[in-house]
């Protein structure tokens, strides 16, 4: 007895012997050769394709958002410093935390970076 295909796969089947259609290109933004839409990096220039902030972008911004806090409270409240208080740390922490948040929401989308050639 000849097995039988459920109606999806035969479908799947079916659809499967028309061409398929051509990979979509898109030029590389780095060197402007073609690329697969779905390539995560160029082989012609070694560009790759970025998600979300780098580590140090992350880190760069994390202590600005440090330095911009401890600034504010040195113009604020001069005399925190010398007290030590200890809400110092909690709003120094906030400050580190706004950096990060602000990082992520900054490098949200897509990006390519070139890695430079040495
Ligand atoms: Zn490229």
């Amino acid at each position: 007895m000849k097995p039988t295909l459920p109606r999806t796969a035969a479908t799947r089947l079916h659809d499967s012997t028309q061409p398929l259609p051509p990979h979509k290109l898109i030029p590389c933004p780095c060197c402007h050769e073609p690329l697969q839409h779905t390539a995560l990096h160029c082989a012609h220039c070694g560009a790759e394709k970025h998600y979300g902030p780098r580590l140090h972008e992350l880190l760069l911004y994390a202590l600005s958002g440090l330095a911009l806090c401890l600034a504010l409270i040195f113009i604020l409240t001069p005399h925190a410093f010398s007290t030590a208080s200890f809400w110092l740390y909690p709003l120094l922490g906030s400050g580190l935390t706004a950096g990060f948040l602000l990082a992520q929401f900054r490098f949200s989308g897509e990006r390519w970076i070139q890695h430079r050639k040495k």
